[in-house]
């Protein structure tokens, strides 16, 4: 299974990952977007998140 990784040099803790996938990803206290569950949503959701981050700082690893 592929597994989202989020670049914390390009992430602008917008919160929008955190949104579509909230039980894949989480602000840390830096203000950045981490994984915490690479399978926490489906597939589907974890794409709709990296589609919709504004920098492309989640790629498939
Ligand atoms: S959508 Fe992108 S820029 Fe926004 S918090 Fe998530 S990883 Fe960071």
């Amino acid at each position: 299974m592929p597994k989202p990784v989020v670049d914390a040099d390009l992430c602008t803790g917008c919160t929008l990952c955190v949104d579509v996938a909230p039980n894949t990803f989480e602000m840390n206290d830096d203000g950045v977007s981490v994984v915490i569950d690479p399978e926490g949503d489906d597939q589907d959701a974890i794409q709709e998140a990296i589609d919709t981050c504004p920098v492309e700082a989640i790629t498939w690893e």
